[in-house]
């Protein structure tokens, strides 16, 4: 029998170790890996750890992470425990390292630690993957536009449609729980469900995209795209 999935990702989580490949070792309190189904059919990507994730370890565990355990338990109707949720840096950025107000990764932190959410991915190799802002969507799509216009529509990466969306922390401090940007991302998730369960158009549209893909070389900073039409 074949090694697992989850012990893919322990020895994955074993050789990150300590790690000091980039100065966000220098502030963090722990390393925050990522959790979940090591077999999800979802993937959840933020950008890094917030204060209340860099001291429990775990990912979206503060308000941020209350709205995206709501978004999958009422809205998807699946066990957050069923799904697999990570970040592109496994530790903390602050600004000025101050470890007071959080910002989005750089491009240093993004290099030296990006590999291992790669990686990630690679194991579990889930049929749909939600990326949540812009720091995630540009990591793997190679896009320069951003989350506003990408949100809402397909994407590829490593033949895994790619649906980008707005970050829960973006939702809140945009109108906080009666948030208008809430029913933009209802109408990215209603689309990771159609596609999840078996909704022919949706089926249909990635396999175009895919095809596409095939027949295109793949360029830097170009991911293809397909807008569905049916909502
Ligand atoms: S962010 Fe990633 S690369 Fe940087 S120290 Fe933390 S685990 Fe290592």
């Amino acid at each position: 029998m074949g090694i697992s999935n989850a012990e893919l990702l322990e020895k994955l989580r074993a050789e990150i170790g300590d790690c000091r490949r980039c100065k966000l070792a220098t502030t963090r309190t722990t390393i925050v890996f990522g959790e979940g189904n090591p077999n999800a059919r979802v993937m959840f990507i933020g950008e890094g750890p917030g204060k209340d994730e860099d001291l429990q370890g775990r990912p979206f565990v503060g308000r941020a992470g209350m709205l995206l355990t709501a978004i999958i338990e009422k809205g998807m109707r699946m066990r957050r425990e069923d799904v697999y949720i990570a970040n592109v840096v496994k530790c903390r950025p602050t600004v000025d390292l101050a470890f007071v107000r959080d910002r989005p990764p750089d491009e240093e932190e993004t290099s030296a630690c990006g590999g291992f959410l790669k990686r990630q991915i690679a194991i579990i190799r889930p049929e749909v993957i939600v990326t949540l802002g812009n720091p995630s969507t540009k990591f793997l799509l190679k896009v320069a536009d951003g989350i506003t216009k990408l949100r809402g529509k397909w994407f590829l990466y490593e033949g895994i449609p790619v649906m980008p969306t707005y970050h829960p922390s973006f939702v809140l401090r945009n109108g906080g729980d009666a948030s208008p940007l809430k029913k933009d991302v209802w109408e990215d998730i209603k689309k990771v469900i159609a596609l999840l369960s078996g909704d022919g158009h949706e089926i249909e549209g990635i396999k175009r995209l895919m095809r596409a893909n095939e027949n295109t070389e793949p360029k830097e900073n170009d991911a293809e795209e397909y807008i569905p039409t049916l909502f």
